[in-house]
């Protein structure tokens, strides 16, 4: 056993003897875990701060700042930067009055970070507004081992074979006590999880978010995100959003994104549907370019047109066929209104960079 599988091994045991200290008063100081996105845009950081109140809303938590040189956003002649708080949920691991806050990251010029994507998200929904764009994220993700092999399998690797996908049983199921931990934390947090099911790779899992009016989809997607990576450390398992980690005749991980308006969800909706359809269909390469965290290299491995995806170079739409870059369901084409699903977005995305690039091709008719 290696020293780290062993260090991690040592962490669990210890979860037991945690019951302790949790149960200690905090003598009326508050927890505030200030949550951001690093350097790479896709990974997370934290650390803590007392208050000696506790915040009722975003507004009451302070700005604060970290060290950008440590997380490769800032040379180190420039290093201080700033965390803006922007969403509160309650949280899960110290429990009520402690906090999660998501913060948005500006240099020490106050400009935003570069991986800084929700302030044009932003400008974006509010001139959007009125139209009331709802989105529902569908995250993928695998769950690995500290050895980087999928969480819990046999010694023997297992074969794709269409046995896997909301499975049960011990031969199939690996990892479902995180999945239910994870349930059940968003939910205490206020994040708004709407459902969940095993993927059709064993190890690998689904979880959707919402559906929520404009920016806060992405904010709730990001903080379940922070809130699953921290549950498997207390499983001693690593969760990959990578959009193909498995090799072969393994699917990958994407982030369907659903997405209607308020004339897309009334009677006659399904024509606005369409509409939307043709306007996405002319934007095709731009929206494959702001759909991973690379420019559209991500997905080069994942969007190879099996496996339940559409191919990356060519747009393609579908009344409930899962081999296209858009799907209409059955139930929004036989009701007339609803919905549709964009299926390109991989599972590594920045959600804010994923809405806005449907806001503006289907709503405000923008290029950048
Ligand atoms: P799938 O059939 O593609 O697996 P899921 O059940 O996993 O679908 O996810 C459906 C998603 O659609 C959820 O995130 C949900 O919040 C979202 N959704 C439902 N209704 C709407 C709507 N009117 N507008 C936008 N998103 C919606
Ligand atoms: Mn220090
Ligand atoms: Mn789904
Ligand atoms: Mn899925
Ligand atoms: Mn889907």
């Amino acid at each position: 056993m290696s020293t780290m599988s062993t260090g991690n091994l040592k962490c669990r045991l210890h979860n037991g003897v945690r019951e302790h200290y949790k149960k200690l008063s905090q003598r009326g100081m508050v927890q505030v875990t200030y949550v951001w996105i690093d350097g790479t845009g896709e990974r997370l950081r934290c650390k803590k701060k007392t208050l000696d109140y506790e915040p009722k809303s975003v507004e009451e938590i302070p700005e604060w700042n970290f060290n950008g040189f440590g997380t490769r956003q800032s040379d180190i002649s420039k290093c201080a930067m700033y965390l803006v708080p922007v969403a509160m949920f309650s949280d899960p691991f110290t429990l009520d009055p402690n906090k999660l806050v998501l913060c948005e990251v500006l240099k020490s010029n106050r400009e935003p970070a570069e991986t800084n994507l929700r302030q044009t998200c932003k400008k974006v929904m509010d001139l959007a507004r009125d139209h009331r764009p709802w989105f529902g994220m569908e995250q993928e993700y695998v769950l690995l081992g500290i050895d980087g092999r999928p969480y819990g399998w046999p010694k023997k690797d297992l074969q794709p074979d269409g046995i896997f996908y909301c499975s049960i049983g011990t031969d199939r199921v690996f990892g479902r006590d995180i999945i239910e931990c994870n349930y059940k934390a968003c939910l205490y947090a206020g994040i708004k999880i709407c459902g969940s099911n095993g993927e059709s790779v064993p190890s690998q899992w689904e979880f959707q978010v919402g559906p929520c009016e404009g920016i806060d989809v992405s904010d709730h997607l990001w903080m379940a995100r922070f809130i699953l990576h921290r549950i498997c450390e207390d499983f001693g398992a690593v969760v990959t959003f990578d959009p193909r980690p498995l090799s072969g005749e393994w699917s990958g991980s994407g982030c369907h994104t659903n997405y209607s308006t308020e004339s897309m969800r009334k009677e006659g909706g399904l024509r606005h549907i369409e509409n939307a359809i043709e306007k996405l269909r002319e934007r095709h390469s731009y929206h494959i370019s702001v759909y991973d965290p690379h420019g559209g290299k991500d997905n080069l491995r994942r969007l190879i047109g099996h496996s339940s995806t559409s191919s990356i170079n060519k747009f393609t739409v579908g009344i409930n066929d899962c081999r296209t870059s858009i799907r209409v369901s059955h139930h929004v084409e036989q009701e007339g209104k609803g919905y549709l699903e964009d299926r390109r977005p991989a599972s590594n995305c920045n959600p804010y960079a994923v809405i806005e690039a449907i806001v503006r091709t289907t709503i405000l008719n923008k290029f950048h």
